[in-house]
């Protein structure tokens, strides 16, 4: 062995090696929380650089977030030195958005194209639904989610299979088509054209897929369970079957992306997909103790499609879990924020080894302010906040119309912000107009002399804004920098300005977040510097062979100017992609902790309705057929959940909680109901009668009061929900998650099963439901 072997690869167990030894072709590795999937790729990485001599710029590495690929990228750089610049790492939207930049005009684009996000995209469905003058029979939204699920299945607008007696499915294809037409008038795509352009790119131009073909010899993606049928497309033409060097790996049971069309399918059929390729289980979990493995075996085990994998643990059996019941919302947060001070003044654990997860980002507003009055110091890990904000939005509108003036939907955003007398009916005028011309609004507003029933003020506070874009534009034509450009924008604009002359506390919070902006577009040119130099470095230190002449080796981003880069970077920041400050607690929804580990993880909201959320939870569902798949994607996120943490796990649960302004008696989570109670520290002889929703309740409460835990109030064991029907409740009044209020008219049956049917208002008529799922309404 020589050095670099020998250090890649002490301290990886034997299948692990395998895995980073494996020579070429196709290969899966599958293995549960904790395994060390991803050290497995990043040491494969690194093994192909040091040991392989693979050129660093011919391995692409896909994760999932930003924020994975930042900590791949930094753990590559000590392993790799500067040769790690010349790695791509990186998510697939970015990937995709790098490719498609260079191939921009293939695709009916020009490089300065840019991003639209949700927002933007909503308004523009409400357009498209005008111009293709669809039968107003579905809301924007639906379409809108209708068009993302046909993009992440991979179908254009004309690839689309609608029956003619299908109404909706016809406004959905029309409007799809009208959408698509639109973006690309205005030069722009959404986050599902980053993918689906580029696949239906590669599949019409085999020369230029051959390119990245050649170049990319080397693909790892990294929670390949999470791959929508779009983006494995995508990994099927680069990396085609059968024998690419493709190297997947992933957990079934962490597969939390089904609303986002990711499907489990892709990594249980991966072996059909690659036949041939290898599969290398990982069964050591080297991150938590054994409690906290079994619970989380318990509940993923009630899963009935998963592939057979055993994961075992050289830990010991660690604390005890810990179930933390409060009277409500708050009453949680405080003890959330009071536990959280004592282990860290036990001293083991620090503030930064620890988070708090929720289900729904709407429960963080009162974790947050517990935490602040505790003065424990916290980040939420919600990246996208500081972007979403109006005036930061306003700012982006702003760049991206002054790298891409056509971007009608930035137009319309600021064409009256700052305020400066453009009313609503002089914009309508406008936009008629444009649609009739089929022009973009930035060139109907270069002669406003000719819009029809404009007055001159109108006509001439139009040419003023025009001037001022097309005087941006210019500027940014020549700008060497990120930040000299937003500089010159907020000048130009004026939007500093106006706040910090309206002068109240709002506003000049806001001209604050205008000159953060700045900020980042200063970083952001900071860092890009620094990894020009390094790349530089790398290459003379090296003294590397050149590339082969067929291949273009050239870093992916080359010549995309500054402000573009800038603008692209904060178009995808996701929402898991904050970076957590130095010595605070992390606070963040489930989804975004995946692959993430801490020594301490409090699990909030345990509650039936909130996790699992009410969108599982069908009253209809026999509970002898067994559970559905929302339920199924659920326990796997739960499975997540748990398996973030080390040392030790706390669940909490509320007895009533508001949240959405609604006031919900929530039963304790059937997640914990599955978890045996050993593992809370329960003797079994100390268990009652089962009994479904109260069971794990009124024994915790003795183990609490002895160890000093939280009080816990009694009248808890008079469950708030209706387990099954005593009495004649016929005429009562009931409430249901899903259909809301109504009443009782006939029970049928007794006991946890027993059914009542309920005249429910509104469009919901009677219901046959099980009388456990009822609320006393
Ligand atoms: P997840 O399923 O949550 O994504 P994973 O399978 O990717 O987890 P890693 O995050 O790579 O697992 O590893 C989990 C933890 O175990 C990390 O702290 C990692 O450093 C450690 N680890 C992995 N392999 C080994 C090993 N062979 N020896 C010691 N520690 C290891
Ligand atoms: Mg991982």
């Amino acid at each position: 062995l020589n050095p670099h072997e020998n250090a890649l690869l002490e301290d990886l167990n034997p299948p692990q090696k395998e895995a980073v030894l494996h020579g070429d072709g196709p290969l899966l590795v599958l293995s549960g929380a904790g395994s060390g999937k991803t050290r497995v790729i990043t040491r494969r990485v690194a093994y192909l650089v040091k040991v392989h001599r693979v050129f660093p710029w011919r391995i692409l590495a896909v994760t999932f977030t930003n924020k994975a690929a930042r900590e791949m990228r930094e753990r590559l750089t000590q392993l790799l030195g500067a040769q790690a610049n010349e790695l791509v790492v990186s998510t697939f939207h970015s990937s995709a958005a790098m490719i498609l930049r260079r191939e921009a005009e293939a695709v009916g684009l020009t490089r300065s194209f840019v991003i639209y996000d949700d927002g933007d995209q909503l308004n523009l469905v409400k357009r498209a639904m005008r111009e293709a003058r669809v039968d107003p029979i579905m809301q924007p939204r639906e379409i809108l989610h209708r068009i993302d699920q046909e993009k992440n299945a991979a179908r254009l607008p004309d690839e689309m299979q609608v029956d003619v007696d299908n109404p909706r499915g016809i406004v959905v294809k029309k409007t799809y088509q009208a959408y698509q037409r639109l973006l690309r008038a205005s030069n722009a795509v959404d986050f599902g054209d980053l993918l689906l352009l580029l696949v239906s790119l590669f599949r019409k131009r085999p020369d230029v897929l051959a390119n990245y073909r050649r170049r990319f010899t080397h693909v790892l993606v990294d929670e390949f369970q999470d791959t929508n049928p779009v983006q494995y497309e995508l990994l099927r033409l680069l990396a085609p079957p059968p024998s690419s060097n493709l190297v997947v790996v992933g957990d079934d049971d962490q597969s939390i992306y089904r609303w986002r069309g990711a499907s489990v399918d892709n990594i249980l059929g991966f072996p059909d997909s690659y036949p041939g390729a290898k599969v290398v289980k990982l069964e050591q979990n080297y991150r938590s103790d054994q409690n906290i493995l079994k619970a989380a075996h318990a509940v993923i085990s009630k899963n009935r499609r998963r592939m057979q994998k055993t994961l075992w643990s050289e830990r010991p059996p660690g604390e005890n879990l810990q179930l933390i019941i409060s009277r409500d919302e708050r009453g949680e947060a405080q003890e959330v924020a009071r536990q959280i001070h004592a282990l860290q003044r036990e001293g083991f654990i620090k503030y930064s080894g620890m988070a708090v997860f929720y289900r729904v980002n709407a429960q963080s507003r009162v974790l947050e302010e517990a935490l602040r009055l505790a003065r424990v110091p916290y980040t939420l890990v919600s990246g996208r906040s500081f972007y979403d904000r109006a005036e930061v939005r306003d700012a982006a509108a702003y760049l991206r119309l002054m790298v891409n003036p056509r971007s009608d939907a930035d137009l319309l955003r600021v064409i009256n912000t700052p305020a400066r007398g453009i009313g609503d009916t002089t914009v309508e005028r406008l936009t008629d107009f444009a649609e009739q011309q089929g022009s973009s609004l930035y060139e109907a507003i270069a002669r406003p002399e000719r819009i029809p029933g404009l007055n001159t003020t109108a006509a001439r506070r139009l040419a003023g804004f025009h001037a001022l874009v097309t005087s941006l534009n210019g500027f940014a034509q020549g700008a060497t920098d990120a930040a000299s450009a937003v500089d010159q924008m907020l000048n130009e604009a004026k939007l500093v300005e106006a706040f910090t002359a309206e002068g109240s506390d709002e506003s000049l919070t806001r001209a604050e977040n205008l000159k953060e902006f700045l900020g980042a577009a200063q970083e952001f040119d900071l860092n890009r510097a620094a990894a020009a130099v390094a790349a530089a470095t790398a290459q003379e230190a090296e003294n590397a062979e050149p590339p082969p002449p067929e291949v273009d080796a050239a870093p992916l981003t080359a010549d995309v100017p500054p402000l573009q880069a800038f603008l692209e970077q904060i178009s995808l920041v996701g929402e898991a992609d904050a970076e957590v400050g130095e010595g605070r607690v992390a606070l963040m929804t489930l989804h975004a902790a995946k692959g993430l580990e801490f020594d301490a993880v409090f699990l909030t909201g345990m509650e039936d309705g909130i996790f699992p959320h009410s969108r599982a939870l069908s009253g209809l569902e026999d509970p002898e057929e067994g559970e559905g798949e929302e339920m199924a994607e659920e326990r796997r996120l739960c499975y997540v959940g748990f398996t973030r943490a080390r040392r030790r796990l706390f669940v909490s649960l509320a007895q009533c909680r508001s949240l959405f302004g609604e006031l919900r008696y929530n039963p304790p989570s059937r997640f914990l109901r599955d978890v045996p109670p050993n593992l809370f520290g329960i003797e079994p002889e100390m268990q009652p009668a089962p009994r479904p929703a109260a069971a794990p309740v009124a024994p915790r409460r003795r183990s609490f009061d002895d160890d000093g835990g939280p009080r816990i109030d009694r009248s808890y064991s008079q469950s708030s929900d209706m387990e099954g029907v005593s009495g004649d409740v016929r005429g009562m009044r009931v409430r249901h998650e899903q259909f809301g209020v109504g009443r009782i008219i006939s029970t049928d049956g007794s006991g946890p099963n027993a059914k009542v049917t309920v005249e429910f208002g509104g469009s919901v008529g009677l219901k046959r439901v099980i009388a456990r799922f009822l609320m006393p309404g």
